[in-house]
This record gives C-alpha cells, structure tokens and sequence, in this order.
C-alpha cells in the first residue's frame, strides 16, 4: 500500500506569495515580500495572471510556476471585437495623463474612464503643459464637464524645473496603487521617470528578465515610488486602442456620471437615450452645467453605444 503523504510534508515545496509586477505573453515577473524578482509562468492555461495580482508560486530552478490567483478586489480590462483583455488587478486609482499639446481625443478620455467605471475603480484626470498658456486654457476648457460630474483634474507641468505643480498631485499617489494611462506624447515617461528613482533601469532589467524587447514597452509594468513599497504607479501602454467591447450597450450610461444623473428621468424604462419620446437624458444635452450635458458628450455617447451594438464576430469569444 503506497503511504500517502501528509497535507504538510517538511519535503514538499512551499507555496510562497507574491505580486505580478510585469507580464509578457504568459510569463509573470513575480515579487517576494522581500522584494526579490522571480520569472514566472502560470500552471496551466486557465490561470492568466495579470500585473498587481496577489499569486501563490512555487520555486523551481531559478524561476517559478504560478499555482494560484488570490480573489481581485477589481480587475480593469480593454478589448476590441476580437479579444477581451485585462490587464490590471488591485488598482486603488486611474490616473489619466493627457496635455496641452498634441490634442487629446476626448472619446479616448471617456473610453478609459469609461472602463474604470465599469471596473469600480477610481479615476482622475491630469492636464500637463501648463507652461503652453494657449493650448493649455483651450484643453482645461474641453475638461470642464468632467470637472462638473466630479472627476478630480490636476493642472501640471511636468519640463518645469521647479515642477512645482506636481506635489499636489504625488498627495493622491501615497499608499495606493494608480495605474497611469495616456496617448504618447503627453508625458507619461516625463511623470514616471520625475517619480520613480531608476525606473529607466528597472524598465531595462524588466524586459530582460522577460526577454521582451529592450525597448518597446509592451507590457504593464509596477513601478514603486517609495522604499517601503506602499505608493506604486502602474505604466501601461496603449491608450489608443482602449475597446470597450466588454461592456453592454444598455450600460453604458450607468458608467458616464453626467448621463446617469438623468437616469431616472425617462419616460421607458429601458430607453436607450437615443430616440425615444419623453427621455430625461437628450433633455438635457446642451443644458447649463452642472447638471446640463455636454453635446460632446452625448455624441460620444451615441458612437459608443453604435459601436458597442455591433455584433462580434463570431467564434472568437
Ligand atoms: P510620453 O510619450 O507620454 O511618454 O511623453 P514624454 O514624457 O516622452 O513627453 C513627450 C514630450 O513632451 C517630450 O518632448 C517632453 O519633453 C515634452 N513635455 C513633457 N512635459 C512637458 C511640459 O510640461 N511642457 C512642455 N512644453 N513639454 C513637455
Ligand atoms: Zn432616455
């Protein structure tokens, strides 16, 4: 009779703890508590570990095999029609990094912030390039409904020397985890490398260690601000391909603050705010703020709601 080992062998590996600081393909960059960096797949194709995730790993050689996820206080996700992906777990904020100069999309901007309020994630917007007074008091202007339904906008320079602009926002940084998004050019790289000591060398040694190209940045990458590892920024790359596909048409304006505050107020229940008769939402557009609706919005509204009523192609989901 074979002798069944006990639930705690003394020989048997232990699970030990971590958190997915990078990934590329299938492979984890995982972090001990002790800080140490351990290259990792996952068991199985099932267990698709993503950045900020709290996994349980086994040691093998020199790297490691990631047994299990722990449960995710909220997962952010973007797809197209072709594939869902998330790609961020655990986050306490999005911070969303758009500038005066290039222009910023604006259904861009609602797309992300979209996706984190679908993803119950806390979101903020900040404006950089202050130093340039024209465009930056046209691109503060275009923020203003997004001031009015609450979203927190920060003005910041971030070439000043003095950058005297920026502790107001390193404040809503401390002791959580902010995932940085952004179209290229705004800054991001600016903001991060202001912020992170050595992150040039770290986003060097990531991609080694996944043996990802040295400088493309195509994956999420966890950043610590501070030694004792409690404030991290997240740097992920392609804001420009932010899908939406994970999310019902009929949805949609639960997740824009402005046209939810007029929910209640149509007269069909499930009126889609498009066409209908008696409808709470489109008697708003083009009201005083701050309770009116942005005509911008409301025809971002509507491209969205197109878009996301398309049907997927098949077999791909
Ligand atoms: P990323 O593409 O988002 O990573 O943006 P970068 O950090 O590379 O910045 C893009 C360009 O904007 C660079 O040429 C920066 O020097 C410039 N830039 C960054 N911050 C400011 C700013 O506050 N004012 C101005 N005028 N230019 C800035
Ligand atoms: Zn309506």
């Amino acid at each position: 009779m074979k002798a069944r080992r006990p639930a705690h062998s003394s020989d048997a590996p232990a699970l030990r703890s971590g958190l997915v600081v990078a990934s590329h393909g299938r492979h984890c960059l995982v972090e001990t508590p002790e800080g140490q960096r351990v290259r990792c797949h996952p068991r199985g194709k099932k267990l698709q570990a993503v950045v900020g995730d709290r996994v349980q790993w086994l040691p093998t050689q020199d790297e490691g095999t990631i047994e299990h996820i722990e449960p995710r206080r909220n997962l952010l996700y973007r797809s197209d029609e072709l594939r869902s992906k998330s790609f961020a777990a655990n986050l306490d904020q999005v911070l969303i990094l758009v500038a005066a100069e290039p222009e910023f999309s604006e259904q861009q901007l609602a797309r992300a912030l979209i996706a984190a309020e679908a993803a119950g994630i806390a979101a903020r917007i900040a404006l950089n390039k202050q130093d340039l007074a024209d465009p930056f008091a046209a691109a503060w202007q275009r923020l203003a409904p997004y001031r009015a339904m609450g979203y927190p906008v920060h003005a910041l320079s971030l070439k000043s020397a003095a950058a005297e602009t920026l502790p107001a926002l390193t404040d809503t940084l401390q002791g959580r985890a902010t995932l940085v998004l952004g179209p290229s050019g705004a800054g991001k790289s600016s903001l991060i490398n202001r912020l992170v000591p050595g992150a040039q060398a770290q986003t060097g040694e990531i991609s080694q260690a996944l043996q990802s190209g040295r400088h493309t940045t195509t994956s999420t990458t966890w950043y610590w601000l501070d030694a004792d590892r409690r404030s991290a920024l997240i740097d992920s790359p392609g804001f420009q391909e932010f899908g939406l596909h994970h999310i019902e048409p009929t949805t949609l304006a639960t997740l824009m603050p402005d046209l939810a505050a007029h929910l209640g107020q149509c007269r069909f229940y499930n009126c889609t705010h498009l066409h209908e008769p008696g409808c709470g939402v489109s008697a708003a557009v083009g009201q005083a703020a701050p309770a009116g609706i942005h005509p911008n919005r409301y025809r971002i509204y509507r491209e969205l709601f197109e878009e996301l009523s398309q049907p997927r192609f098949a077999g791909t989901r």
